[in-house]
């Protein structure tokens, strides 16, 4: 790509940002919560976003929890958001499904873990897999040979911290056995922040091992792919570069936004600091950085 987008520039005006859109979709972890903890300032700044009449979205990579799930973890921090204006991974997943009209005779296989099983179930799609699938001893026995549903049309993969060998080798025959199978990931991020102790592997991990055994590129639902962008552009009726995407993440979140042809705002309550933005090899530039979103309120311009 030969477009090099200018250095990011410290945000200064909030004011003008807020007037020039209609829409911010706001990254989860990292900007709004750090694991189970607010941050900052988050729910006076969304207050007074929704006074000026913006529309706010949420999008979060972590396919562990549902909509519904997400919408209790909100109002257990106090926030007021509505569960259809949280989109997940995990119902990333299932729009995909949806949208290309995936047969209701044919199955799912899921590696993964509740969330995605719930937005499956919601969409009305038939699943197997899960995290409880595959805790069995393979026994090598000569002549073994694992049994696989050969009504499955998609493999979903996100991230799952019950991840195991057998569900490698089933969701490899599912993928490998039959050519017309899909092979969906929710997300592809490299490392997570489970706690602030070190970083963890991601749910890239996961989709990384059934790349290597079936040779096959998944199809990305999660940012940073077109694909939640232009559904979320859709449903809302919204002309992209009226939005703001806002997030912690240089390769996901601010990818995302400068994908969709939308403004992008970096906060540095999450994983990127600012070394990490102005490093020479970093080549993704967000139109503006601030520290946190509840800059919003604080920042004046002169
Ligand atoms: N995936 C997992 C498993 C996570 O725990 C997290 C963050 O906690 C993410 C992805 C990234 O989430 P977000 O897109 O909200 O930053
Ligand atoms: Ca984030």
């Amino acid at each position: 790509n030969s477009i090099v987008s200018s250095a990011a520039k410290p945000l200064q005006d909030p004011d003008k940002l807020i007037d020039s859109v209609e829409t911010f979709i706001f990254d989860c972890d990292g900007v709004i919560w750090k694991g189970d903890k607010l941050i900052d300032g988050v729910p006076e700044t969304l207050d007074m976003l929704r006074s000026k009449g913006k529309r706010l979205v949420f999008v979060t990579n972590n396919s562990t929890k549902s909509r519904k799930q997400y919408g209790k973890k909100f109002e257990t921090l106090g926030l007021n958001v509505n569960e259809e204006e949280i989109f997940a991974s995990s119902f990333a997943a299932a729009a995909y499904l949806k949208s290309i009209n995936f047969p209701k005779d044919k199955k799912v296989y899921v590696i993964g873990e509740d969330g995605i099983l719930k937005e499956l179930e919601l969409a009305g799609f038939q699943y197997l897999g899960g995290p409880e699938d595959g805790g069995k001893k393979i026994e090598l026995k000569p002549g073994f040979l694992m049994e696989h549903d050969k009504d499955v049309g998609a493999v979903v993969v996100g991230f799952d911290r019950y991840f195991n060998y057998y569900k490698v080798q089933y969701g490899t025959l599912c993928i490998r056995e039959n050519p017309g199978c899909l092979f969906i990931a929710t997300n592809r991020d490299a490392v997570t922040h489970l706690t602030d102790a070190q970083e963890w592997a991601g749910g890239g991990s996961m989709v990384g091992a059934l790349l290597g055994s079936t040779q096959r590129e998944p199809l990305v639902v999660g940012k940073p792919s077109t694909f939640m962008m232009d559904y979320l552009a859709n449903k809302f009726s919204i002309t992209k570069s009226q939005i703001c995407m806002v997030g912690d993440r240089l390769d996901t979140d601010i990818l995302f936004g400068q994908n969709g042809g939308c403004k992008t705002l970096l906060v540095l309550s999450g994983v990127t600091s600012l070394s990490m933005l102005q490093n020479p090899n970093n080549s993704i530039q967000p139109d503006f950085y601030t520290n946190k979103i509840s800059d919003f309120l604080s920042l004046k311009a002169a």
